[in-house]
């Protein structure tokens, strides 16, 4: 029978990391012992990168190079600080700080600083790691105001069209997205193949324009932008409310009590900075005995640990049970899409095994140095590989193919 162990619900502190994109680390304008209201500028970025901004209203504790740490007060009005005034709806993005919050972490005010000519803008809404929910339900709750920011980037960007990219199983979704918007004909459902890795960009331009786009090209080369629905829902807040980027949502699930063995749970807005320790304990705390704490999906995610931290990119965590013993040899077969070959001798190590070679899926071919997939889930048979990995000494093999 598992056994539920007890944790301490800890929030003493907020962190807030200064690299939570793509880009140099921002810069702090605040000092240690200065009070800080919620939503308020904390840290600026030049070039590449983007604002940071304070999650809850309190004190600054400490500032290290990493992260500004704030000691939350205990009464946390929900009014925040709004960005300044801006020229444009894409200065608007930049103040806020919104960037891809799929995982991406690239700078949205960049990323949509482009002229599409006519082209169009395309909502990521495939939620292709198993055990992610939180877009699904951001589109369940407000899809109205998701198609709003959508329509925002397709003026910024100068696109006609809009396609909202989703897998039919998402139907209370599905509803809420046809009903926002049955007056638009310049807005279209496309449905997405129900497999990893269906939210690839170049497997949504695939899908949704039939265009193979070549490896390392990105969607603007046909007209397209390809956008996270929580990034799209940041950027509605930025422009209508004026909000920064201050909350994140996330998925919860794994070994802990109210998970385990049903749905992991959904955490909308949750404070940037929060510990990944206070939503073990909302969700019951661990159900022993445990494995590690990924940070992520299940095929990208990395591991974390009780003190990390929310950012801008987290989208889930999830307690695993704990990994096999198998003292082998193990031989590597790395994707694109998957687990990287470092994730993957991490694993192999905490088996107790060690690594003896290592291959690429077939469809890998090498782009500026790196590897990329010439065609993301159309995967192959493995079999040639795994003959190849047995070759050279391999008793079993580790795996971050889509397929096999
Ligand atoms: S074809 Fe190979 S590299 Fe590409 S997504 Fe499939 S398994 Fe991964």
């Amino acid at each position: 029978m598992a056994k539920r162990t007890e944790m301490k619900n800890i929030y003493d502190n907020i962190e807030i990391m200064l690299r939570q994109h793509i880009g140099g680390a921002a810069a702090p304008v605040i000092n240690v012992g200065d009070i800080v209201k919620k939503g308020q500028l904390i840290a600026v970025c030049d070039g590449l990168g983007a604002n940071i901004h304070s999650s809850v209203y309190g004190r600054v504790a400490e500032i290290s190079d990493a992260a500004v740490i704030i000691k939350p007060d205990a009464h946390q009005p929900e009014e925040y600080v709004k960005i300044k005034d801006t020229a444009s709806n894409l200065e608007a993005i930049k103040e806020a700080g919104v960037v891809g919050a799929g995982g991406a972490g690239f700078p949205a005010h960049i990323k949509f600083d482009i002229n599409l000519e006519g082209g169009c803008i395309i909502l990521n809404a495939a939620e292709c790691e198993p055990t992610l929910f939180h877009n699904i339900r951001a589109l369940e709750e407000d899809a109205e105001g998701i198609i709003r920011g959508m329509k925002y980037i397709m003026h910024i960007t100068n696109a006609a069209k809009g396609y909202v990219a989703i897998k039919p199983k998402n139907k209370a979704a599905l509803i809420a997205i046809a009903k926002a918007i049955k007056n638009d004909s310049d807005m279209e459902i496309k449905y997405l193949s129900d497999i990893y890795p269906a939210g690839d960009e170049r497997v949504v331009v695939r899908e949704v324009l039939g265009i193979q786009l070549e490896v390392g090209r990105l969607p603007s080369a046909v007209g397209a932008l390809v956008s996270n629905v929580e990034t799209v829902k940041r950027v509605c807040e930025a422009i209508e409310l004026r909000k920064p980027v201050i909350t994140k949502d996330i998925t919860v699930g794994g070994r802990l009590g109210d998970t385990y063995g049903n749905s992991p749970q959904v955490f909308m807005d949750q404070p940037i900075g929060a510990p990944i320790a206070h939503y073990v304990h909302k969700c019951g705390g661990y159900i022993a005995p445990i494995g590690e704490i990924v940070l992520g999906g299940p095929f990208t995610g990395e591991r974390g640990h009780e003190n990390s931290v929310l950012t801008k990119t987290t989208g889930g965590i999830f307690v695993a049970m704990p990994f096999p013993v198998a003292e082998k040899k193990f031989g590597i077969l790395a994707c694109e899409c998957g687990a990287s070959s470092q994730r993957m001798r991490e694993i192999v190590a905490d088996m107790g095994g060690t690594v003896v070679s290592e291959t690429l899926c077939k469809r890998m071919v090498e782009v500026n140095g790196r590897y990329r997939c010439e065609m993301p889930g159309k995967c192959p048979g493995q079999a040639e590989a795994a003959l190849r990995l047995k070759s050279q000494g391999a008793e079993a093999i580790i795996s971050s193919a889509c397929e096999d």
